[in-house]
């Protein structure tokens, strides 16, 4: 017998991610679960499948929120369904776990009334409106779970908006807390740290290393996590509990990076590769991440080559971390979106998010008809807040020029996009005689040093970045 037979239960947002997991745990308790969504349906009838297969029962129910009539839409799709599935017209467990988030950042600068109004009509409006709808329906004893978020007890200057939705959230639970304690009916919010949610950041080894260092566990959080956090408040064991804030963040208030010896914790999956020493590390200390450009798309084009070389020789170096963008592997559109880089396609979100993890970067480039390839400024000019105020290493390669005009051009250009260029360059003229078979420089002598030299001076800039920005954030 699980701790919720009988149940019926309501999570938003449950297609994919926290929701999902949350889903399923309530469902294997015994609960009938509502799996609600916006547009996914496939994900939203995976969710389901999911559950039906493990011995669940559960249903969905589609209702995009954040738009007029997304709560009665809601509730009408969800009486008829619970018609159909539970026998009673009824909601024991209400989860209000939709969210939109601003993965890329939103810097102060960029909050327009538009983005406001939107996030806080999905984030707050809808979840406010949804407790009061399924307040109608609840019988007494029953549970009301917000998933706010770690932000709301951490400045992060990018996350403003989005924190201030999640501060608002949780005050649903601490005054409906009070109101409906006669009733025995308890709410409390949930605030989940960096969670993996299946988004394509979590696929990057170095930004997962770089967010993992967040936590005392040395890695980034499990939806299952969260979801038994939410199956607690949700039990019967919970009864006792309202009106909480319950920290679910993975503990980033005991220091960074991994202990050592006993007491670790629930064990990391195994790491791609060894992360980099962190114990004991301040946030201006961790090692200096490095997103690596591969800029020509030419057919037959050399610059992997080049690339493999330099990213094995930044690897060498502990204090560094890299992620590698090849412009063959991204796809963004031709066309830009007009001003406002925010309104970006999804697409581009993913690549956003890596470029924003970055302490800085390495341009591998080669030199056309006297400058850097198209397909670098077009890449260039998606993206703007993620480049602002970080160094720019450049390695070129070419002719007889040795790629060094693409070199001066891109000076120009990043400087435009607030980004820093540092002095030393790595360049090989006649490249393509300057490798061997096996991929490596045939006189390593003078680019090695020359890497270590312009390495040196990235690190130095990043480092010095990272400190002023932590103290005064970069107004463009
Ligand atoms: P996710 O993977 O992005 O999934 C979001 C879910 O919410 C999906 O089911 C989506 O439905 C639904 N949704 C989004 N916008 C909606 C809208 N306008 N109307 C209705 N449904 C909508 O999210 P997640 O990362 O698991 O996050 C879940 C919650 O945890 C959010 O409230 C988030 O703020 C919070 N949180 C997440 C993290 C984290 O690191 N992941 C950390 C702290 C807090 P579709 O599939 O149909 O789009």
């Amino acid at each position: 017998m699980g701790a919720l037979d009988g149940r019926i239960a309501l999570v938003t947002g449950a297609s994919r991610g926290i929701g999902r997991a949350i889903a399923e745990r309530l469902a294997r308790d015994g609960a009938l679960v509502a799996v609600h969504y916006a547009a996914n349906t496939e994900a939203a009838e995976k969710t389901v499948s999911g559950i039906v297969e493990a011995g669940g029962r559960a249903f969905p129910v589609q209702a995009e929120m954040g738009g007029p009539g997304d709560v009665d839409t809601l509730f009408t799709r969800l009486r008829s369904a619970l018609a159909e599935h539970a026998g009673r017209v009824e909601v024991d467990i209400l989860v209000n776990n939709a969210g939109e988030q601003t993965a890329a950042g939103l810097p102060p600068e960029e909050i327009t009334p538009d983005r406001f109004d939107r996030m806080f009509a999905v984030n707050v409006k809808a979840p406010l409106f949804t407790t009061r709808r399924a307040l109608e329906m609840m019988p007494d004893g029953g549970r009301i779970i917000g998933i706010s978020s770690g932000l709301t007890r951490f400045a992060v200057p990018e996350q403003l908006l989005y924190s201030m939705t999640k501060g608002a959230l949780e005050q649903i639970a601490l005054h409906y807390a009070r109101h409906l304690a006669p009733r025995g009916i308890t709410v409390n919010n949930v605030a989940p740290g960096i969670t993996d949610n299946g988004s394509p950041v979590f696929s990057v080894p170095e930004a997962v290393e770089q967010m993992s260092q967040l936590s005392a566990f040395g890695r980034v959080g499990r939806p299952e996590e969260i979801a038994g956090v939410v199956a607690f408040l949700a039990g019967p064991d919970g009864g006792w509990t309202t009106g909480a804030f319950i920290d679910a963040r993975g503990a980033p208030g005991l220091g960074w990076g991994p202990h050592r010896g006993a007491g670790r914790g629930p064990a990391a999956p195994a790491p791609t590769r060894p992360p980099p020493p962190t114990e004991g590390l301040t946030m201006a200390d961790r090692p200096v991440h490095l997103v690596v450009i591969t800029a020509s798309v030419r057919e037959g084009r050399f610059g992997p080559t080049v690339a493999r070389w330099f990213l094995e020789r930044l690897r060498a170096d502990p204090g560094l971390t890299a992620d590698p963008v090849d412009l063959l592997d991204v796809d963004l559109p031709d066309r830009l979106p007009a001003t406002d880089m925010r309104d970006r396609p999804p697409e581009a979100d993913a690549t956003a998010a890596r470029l924003a993890a970055a302490d800085g970067f390495v341009v591998v480039t080669p030199e056309y008809n006297h400058s850097f390839p198209a397909s670098l400024k077009h890449f260039i000019d998606w993206f703007m807040a993620e480049w602002q105020a970080k160094p720019v290493g450049l390695v070129s390669y070419g002719g007889l020029s040795g790629g060094l005009r693409a070199v001066e051009a891109l000076r120009t250009v990043f400087a435009e996009v607030h980004a820093v260029t540092v002095r030393e360059t790595v360049s090989f003229h006649q490249a393509r005689e300057r490798f061997g078979a096996d991929g490596r420089p045939l006189e390593p002598d003078g680019c090695e040093q020359a890497a270590k030299l312009l390495l040196d001076q990235l690190t130095w800039w990043a480092l010095a970045l990272r400190e002023a920005k932590e103290h005064r954030p970069y107004r463009a």
